[in-house]
């Protein structure tokens, strides 16, 4: 059985010390539930001290980006071997990266495989514009982003990354998708998408998280989805009651 994931992207919110306050607070609300993978991503910045306010702990810490090469002149990126042993997870392909940083298919797929080299695990988003949505191209699209992360992977690796479907227009405003269209595209989309390339034993393998204004009020229905594994959690990961209950609710369905 696949296990379930709470991941949470912090985004550029929150300072060091305002970071770490926040997930010992988390950690503590979170720790019984270990049935739910718990990963909680801050800004590179605050990791240090986030990684030594939870030593010890359960919670699993995530970057929200990283570089593909080892070490070079990349002013002001991070390269994997810098995160390696702090981070176990790392979210790449975001749309806000997609929009703003000209973050590329290739590149997804570049950083994802780096992060299997390593051992780490990428969370790798895609996505529609509303546009896009209107005009009936979610499928060609979403699907298309899936199997350009995953190019030149083996069966083997694809099974280690986690996928994300986050539609562009439920981000951050509210309108999540329904249960129904999440699970209509998780499973008819980004899972078919693996079963096309890879096989439908790996494609049952693969962890899939729906992201999208998810909340402690639609998590249960979003995660009573058979093709929906979890959920990548933007506002309400940096409230405490509204995680740990996501968390909750989702340990309760896998008891
Ligand atoms: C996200 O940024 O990945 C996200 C899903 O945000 P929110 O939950 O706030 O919509």
């Amino acid at each position: 059985m696949r296990k379930p994931m709470m991941a949470g992207n912090w985004k550029m919110n929150k300072t060091f010390s305002e970071a770490q306050e926040l997930a010992k607070a988390i950690n503590g609300a979170v720790e019984p539930y270990n049935n739910v993978d718990r990963v909680i991503c801050p800004s590179f910045v605050a990791l240090p001290g986030v990684a030594w306010a939870l030593s010890g702990g359960e919670l699993l810490l995530g970057a929200q980006n990283v570089h593909w090469a080892e070490s070079g002149a990349y002013t002001g990126e991070v390269s994997i071997s810098m995160l390696k042993g702090m981070v176990t997870h790392v979210i790449i392909g975001h749309s806000e990266r997609r929009q703003y940083f000209g973050e590329t298919d290739e590149g997804v797929n570049k950083k994802a495989r780096a992060l299997l080299a390593a051992g780490m695990t990428p969370i790798i988003c895609c996505g529609e514009t509303l546009e896009q949505n209107q005009a009936g191209e979610t499928s060609s699209f979403v699907s298309g982003q899936v199997k350009a992360a995953l190019a030149s992977m083996s069966g083997d690796d694809v099974v280690k990354c986690v996928l994300a479907y986050e539609p562009i227009w439920a981000i951050g405003t509210g309108l999540a998708a329904t249960a129904q269209q999440a699970q209509d595209i998780c499973g008819g989309v980004v899972r078919a998408a693996v079963a096309a390339d890879f096989g439908s034993a790996v494609a049952e393998q693969v962890v899939v998280l729906y992201g999208g204004s998810t909340n402690e009020k639609n998590i249960t229905e979003i995660m009573q989805q058979p093709d929906i594994d979890g959920a990548l959690i933007g506002g309400a990961a940096l409230k405490v009651e509204a995680y740990a209950s996501m968390v909750q609710q989702t340990s309760e369905l896998y008891k």
